[in-house]
């Protein structure tokens, strides 16, 4: 049986979600990769557990995570039957809906059928009766906002959600939204975005509305899947996300492309006596807008390693300027 470490909140670090009385962990724990019917379930418990006793309490899902899609949330389901039954009030699970996950016109994307239906097969999925943070995985184009916007706050007049997030939102499709859930009084607190050092789009468009609006900043793929990190250093591992044909979303030509700069960064992360992987997580949170980062592991000693990040948060503005020209080279 799985006890959690009596000195898991040592060491984590808790920031307000925006101006929510929600505290996410810095660090939380993704579940994108490496959790499908195609991975080993006891490895998935024991990245699980590693996290848990470190202080993660957020566990980020979504209704497509696998693959087969859906898998995610039934093998985490699992665990958390098995394994942290006794500390539901003690973590954060998110779901999703937006992206593709059924056939036909009403698996995917923001209209009310979509949001609604998907929740209850999330819920089904992880043997949970709410989410904490449920979110719109994706903008709609052609869906009034305001029918996304009252799927989602209906999930939480229903106690099927606590809080609500939206995700890959633009700055001014935020501001838009954000609007519609004030006026319903809907618990609104998170736009989970992609940020990471090869990534900073965010920057200019959403930080400002971020800081303005009072929200919360997720950044997700902080480690760029794994390029920012000492990983691909010397050639592409056979057992890593670049060389799984399951896992299309990051090629071996990206590698090479970054390969590079990313030498020249982990030089900068070991004056700094970090990982690449912890300096960049470090990066990533420098920004007060940015509560929270997701990583994903498909390896305990991953989380292990990226939640040393927190040892060293802070950047001297010379090597701030430094990490900017490599990156603008
Ligand atoms: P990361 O950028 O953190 O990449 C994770 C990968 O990096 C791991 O699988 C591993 O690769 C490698 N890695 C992690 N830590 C280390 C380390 N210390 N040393 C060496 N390599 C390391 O995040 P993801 O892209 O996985 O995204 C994280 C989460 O963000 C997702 O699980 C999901 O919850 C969320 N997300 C949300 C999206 C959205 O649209 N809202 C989109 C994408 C992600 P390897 O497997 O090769 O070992």
């Amino acid at each position: 049986m799985y006890v959690a470490d009596p000195n898991r909140y040592e060491k984590m670090v808790y920031n307000y979600a925006g101006a929510s009385g929600l505290q996410l962990p810095a660090i939380g724990l993704g579940l994108w990769h490496n959790f499908g019917s195609v991975d080993r379930l006891d490895n998935q418990r024991a990245i699980v557990r590693q996290a848990f006793d470190l202080g993660i309490t957020y566990f980020d899902l979504a209704n497509n995570y696998g693959p087969e899609p859906g898998t995610a949330e039934e093998n985490f389901g699992q665990i958390l039957a098995t394994d942290l039954k006794p500390y539901r009030d003690e973590i954060l699970v998110s779901s999703k809906a937006g992206y593709d996950m059924w056939e036909g016109p009403y698996g995917t994307y923001g209209s009310r059928k979509s949001i609604i239906n998907s929740a209850n097969d999330s819920l089904r999925r992880l043997g949970l009766d709410y989410v904490d943070i449920f979110y719109s995985h994706r903008f709609d184009p052609n869906t009034d906002l305001h029918e996304t916007a009252e799927a989602l706050d209906q999930l939480v007049r229903e106690g099927k959600a606590l809080y609500i997030g939206i995700s890959n939102y633009t700055g001014e499709q935020m501001a838009a939204i954000t609007k519609i859930f004030t006026d319903l009084k809907t618990p609104f607190i998170v736009n989970q975005v992609r940020y990471n050092m090869f990534n900073r789009g965010i920057e200019t468009d959403l930080l400002p509305v971020l800081k303005k609006e009072r929200k919360a900043g997720v950044a997700f793929s902080p480690l760029s899947q794994g390029l920012l990190t000492d990983r691909y250093l010397n050639g592409i591992p056979q057992d890593s996300r670049a060389n799984r044909s399951d896992s299309p979303f990051l090629i071996d030509s990206q590698v090479d492309q970054t390969l590079s700069t990313v030498k020249k960064l982990n030089d900068i992360a070991k004056l700094r006596g970090q990982t690449l992987a912890e300096m960049a997580l470090s990066w990533d949170l420098r920004d007060p807008e940015m509560a929270c980062v997701l990583i994903g592991a498909s390896r305990p000693s991953q989380v292990l390693d990226n939640v040393h990040a927190l040892d060293h948060l802070t950047f001297s503005d010379a090597e701030l300027k430094e990490i900017n020209q490599i990156l603008a080279a």
